[in-house]
C-alpha cells in the first residue's frame, strides 16, 4: 500500500463479529483471560495479547501499527503526549550518570525537560548548535548514550542535516532520536535518513484539528542494543523475570527499544493514551497527506507574500529560496515544506504586538498544526519574562511572530495578514 492508502487502511483487520467498517473504540480497562495458562503466557510474553489498557489497547494497537507503517519503522508506542514520548525515549536508554547530546534549537518544553529536569535525575544533556553537525561529535563523551534533534528547529525553522548527524551517531554506535513533529511522515521519514527512533507530538499535524493531546515513538528496529554500554538492555531486569531486552526477546529483539518502553516506563510510570484519543488520531491520519499538501502550499504562498511586504523585516520559511537552510530543506523535503513560518515586523516589540492583536481570522494561541491558522508573538507571551538581550540570545527577536499556516483559502489568510500589517504602518 502506498502512503495515502495505508493512511486509510493500514493495520486494520475488520472485526468478524461486528463487521464494523470504521475502527472501533475499545473503551475497556481490562480483558478476560481464557485460562490461567493464557494469563501466565501473556504475563511472560510467551504470547502477545491484551491485559490492561495502561499497557495497550486494540484501538491503540492500530494507531501504533499504522504510524509504524507510514514512518517505515518496525514498531511504535503511543503515549499520553509528545512530552511523555520524549521523556520515555530518554529514560528508556539513560540512567543517572549517562549523557545525551542534543540540538539547542528545541521545542520549549523539550528544552526545559533537557535543561532542568533530566539533570535532576542525573542525566546530563549537552546542548549544541546543530547547524554544524560536527558539534554533535565534539560533545560526545564515553558517557553519551544518545543523540537527539528535531527535523525543523525553533525559532529559526532551520532544517537539521539528519544524514550528517546520523553518520556521527552510527560512527559512535549511538542511537539517533529525531523529533519529527514539524515534518509528518508524508513529507519526511527520518528513519530513511539515518535516524533510529522517531518521535511525534500527535497533537499537531497528525491529529490536525487542535482537539487532542498525544505522542508516539517509532522504533526503526535498526539499532543493535547489545553493546554492554547500554546497561538497561544488557543487564537482567529484576522487575521483569530477569529479562535482558537486547538478548532474550527472540524474534522481537529487533523491537527491543519499543517493547522495553512499553514494559518498563509505560507500564510502571503510566503516561498511557486513552482509546478515544487514539481514535481521534486515526481519524486525523486519514486526511494527513491531503492536509499537508494544503499546509505546505499555503505556507509557501504566505512566506512569499510576507517576504515582499514593506512592513516585514525578515521571513524564515524552509521553502523560501535563500541561504543554507533552503539547501538542506530542499534536499530532504520533496513533498512540501510544511506550514510553519517565523517573521519579524517593523516596529519592534510593539509592532509584533499590534499585528497579533489585529488578526481576525488567524487565532492568537499557543499551538501549532491545527487545520486553522494560528499565530503567537513569543516576546509578549511564551518568552515575555526575557529582556531584549536574553531574547536575542535565544534567537527570538522582539518583533518576531510565529505562524502555523492552516488550510483555509489562501486569499483569506493573506487578507487577514494584510489588514493586520496595515495597522503597523499607521
Ligand atoms: C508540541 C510539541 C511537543 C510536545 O508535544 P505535546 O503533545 O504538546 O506534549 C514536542 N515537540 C515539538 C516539536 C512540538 O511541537
Amino acid at each position: 500500500m502506498r502512503f495515502e492508502t495505508a493512511a486509510l487502511h493500514g493495520a486494520q483487520v475488520i472485526e468478524q463479529d461486528t463487521l464494523s467498517r470504521a475502527i472501533p473504540i475499545h473503551r475497556t480497562t481490562a480483558y478476560l483471560f481464557k485460562s490461567t495458562e493464557h494469563a501466565a503466557n501473556l504475563f511472560s510474553l510467551k504470547e502477545m495479547g491484551n491485559i490492561y489498557t495502561r499497557i495497550g489497547n486494540p484501538t491503540q494497537n492500530i494507531l501504533e501499527e499504522r504510524i509504524a507503517m507510514l514512518e517505515g519503522g518496525a514498531a511504535a508506542l503511543a503515549l499520553a503526549s509528545g512530552t511523555s514520548a520524549i521523556f520515555y525515549s530518554i529514560i528508556n536508554i539513560c540512567e543517572a550518570g549517562d549523557e545525551v547530546v542534543a540540538a539547542n534549537n528545541l521545542y520549549g518544553g523539550t528544552y526545559s525537560q533537557f535543561d532542568s529536569i533530566l539533570p535532576q535525575l542525573g542525566i546530563k544533556v549537552h546542548l549544541v548548535d546543530p547547524t554544524d553537525p560536527e558539534n554533535f561529535q565534539k560533545a560526545i563523551t564515553e558517557k553519551t548514550k544518545a543523540l537527539y534533534c528535531e527535523t525543523i528547529g525553533n525559532p529559526g525553522l532551520t532544517m537539521t542535516d539528519i544524514e550528517a548527524v546520523g553518520k556521527i551517531a552510527q560512527a559512535n554506535n549511538l542511537p539517533l532520536i529525531v523529533d519529527s513533529t514539524f515534518t509528518p511522515p508524508c513529507i519526511f521519514r527520518p528513519l530513511e535518513h539515518g535516524a533510529n527512533i522517531v518521535i511525534h507530538s500527535l497533537t499537531k499535524w497528525i491529529g490536525g484539528h487542535g482537539t487532542v493531546i498525544g505522542g508516539i515513538v517509532t522504533d526503526g528496529g535498526t539499532f543493535d542494543w547489545t553493546d554492554p554500554k547500554f546497561t538497561l538492555f544488557n543487564t537482567p531486569d529484576t522487575s521483569y523475570h530477569g529479562l535482558r531486552y537486547a538478548h532474550d526477546l527472540g524474534e522481537m529483539n529487533t523491537i527491543a527499544f519499543a517493547l522495553r518502553m512499553r514494559l518498563v516506563p509505560l507500564r510502571n510510570l503510566g503516561a498511557c493514551i486513552s482509546p478515544d484519543n487514539c481514535w481521534a488520531f486515526l481519524q486525523g491520519i486519514e486526511t494527513l497527506s491531503l492536509r499537508m499538501e494544503r499546509h505546505s502550499a499555503n505556507g509557501l504562498a504566505v512566506a512569499k507574500f510576507l517576504d515582499k511586504h514593506d512592513q516585514v523585516d525578515w521571513v524564515n520559511y524552509p521553502g523560501l529560496e535563500k541561504g543554507n537552510n533552503y539547501k538542506t530543506a530542499s534536499h530532504y523535503l520533496k513533498n512540501g515544506f510544511g506550514g510553519m513560518i517565523a517573521f519579524g515586523v517593523k516596529g519592534g516589540r510593539d509592532g509584533g504586538k499590534n499585528v497579533i492583536e489585529s488578526l481576525k481570522l488567524i487565532s492568537h494561541l499557543a499551538n501549532v498544526g491545527d487545520a486553522k491558522s494560528l499565530a503567537i508573538h513569543p516576546a509578549s507571551t511564551t518568552h515575555s519574562q526575557l529582556s531584549t538581550k536574553q531574547l536575542q540570545e535565544s534567537g527570538i527577536s522582539d518583533s518576531m511572530i510565529r505562524l502555523s499556516v492552516g488550510i483555509e483559502h489562501i486569499d483569506d489568510i493573506v487578507a487577514d495578514l494584510e489588514q493586520a500589517l496595515k495597522k503597523v504602518e499607521s
